[in-house]
């Protein structure tokens, strides 16, 4: 017996439920994304306590509340950091409350462990923001070894969140498997590889907000995590946040084809080439051209590196001559 197709089997508790025989069961709702628990003998047939009409859930089982975080649940939730903007950890996020679902903790501790993680991060401490303290050791050693070896620590977490889940890597990492070979070493470098993508994108777009920095539009499937300086050329920084931009994909056309960059004062340019372009009638590049001068809007973390930014635009620049 299959559950309905609706409600997905986050975990299966060994908490007794309100049947005879049952166990408690946490499900999630593909519709509404809401969390609740389940009568094992009946979650084939559930229904959505919000949205489906059905009968409201039971309590979710915190077993593992009031416990020492081990590796496995802070790499999973070092993840999870990554994904959400700061102005969003909170216990009222659906992600939070999720992940909470998963582990069997209270959406508070997983949001207090998420600031426990932006206390360690640099770019906010840079802003004078601080996270909660008391932060565990284990906190600081994940966040060192996501800078020793990212792209290693990405995938493995994709790997530990899709074993608890029952979801393959693929799946659990949102990576397109459309035009990806059958199972097999190639697979699994190429699978590896959008793994890491997916996270930057992630990364990058979550810390912008969903917005383009540059317009401002927010239509997340018209939105680019853009590497600053270029994927092939720093491997090293494939996977650094601030060496990347959430532009729209025109914007991130131009300012990979090096039509466009941002000043040290983070102003916007654009290459002297396109300008004639509208000055000849081509009116539609008008809409591009017309944030030229305008100034970056900037995330509250992760912000552009400078190095990265001059470096772009110098090569630019010697295009331009
Ligand atoms: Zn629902």
């Amino acid at each position: 017996m299959s559950v309905n197709p609706n409600q997905v089997v986050l975990r299966k508790t060994e908490h007794s439920g309100t049947d005879h025989n049952s166990k408690v069961w946490v499900l999630r709702c593909g519709r509404c994304g809401i969390c609740y628990g389940a009568n094992s003998t009946d979650a084939w047939e559930r229904k959505c306590p919000n949205c489906g009409g059905g009968r409201p859930g039971l309590p979710i089982p915190l077993e593992r509340e009031g416990e020492k975080w081990n590796r496995e649940e802070l790499v999973i939730a070092f993840n999870l950091y990554n994904q959400i903007p700061f102005g969003a950890i909170h216990m009222r996020n659906p992600k939070v409350i999720e992940l909470a679902a998963v582990l069997g903790r209270s959406p508070g501790s997983v949001s207090f462990k998420l600031s426990n993680f932006a206390r360690l991060d640099p770019s906010l401490q840079a802003r004078g923001i601080r996270g909660l303290q008391h932060g565990a050791k284990g906190d600081e050693e994940v966040w060192h070894e996501f800078v020793q070896r990212p792209d290693a620590l990405v995938y493995e977490s994709a790997q530990l969140l899709g074993a608890r889940l029952g979801r393959s890597v693929e799946s659990v990492a949102e990576v397109d498997e459309s035009d990806l070979p059958p199972a097999g070493e190639e697979r699994e470098a190429l699978v590896r590889l959008r793994v890491n993508q997916s996270f930057f994108r992630k990364r990058v777009l979550s810390a912008y907000e969903f917005r383009c920095c540059v317009t401002g539009l927010g239509a997340t499937e018209l939105l680019v995590a853009s590497h600053i300086v270029s994927w092939a050329e720093d491997p090293a920084n494939r996977l650094n946040p601030r060496n990347g931009l959430c532009l729209n994909a025109l914007h991130d056309r131009a300012f990979d084809r090096h039509l466009m960059w941002v000043d040290s004062d983070f102003t916007v340019h654009f290459a002297p080439s396109l300008h004639e372009s509208v000055r000849q009638g081509e009116t539609p590049l008008a809409w591009l051209l017309g944030f030229e001068g305008s100034h970056l809007k900037l995330p509250e973390k992760f912000a552009p590196d400078g190095s990265f930014l001059r470096e772009h635009a110098g090569r630019c620049l010697a295009l331009a001559r």
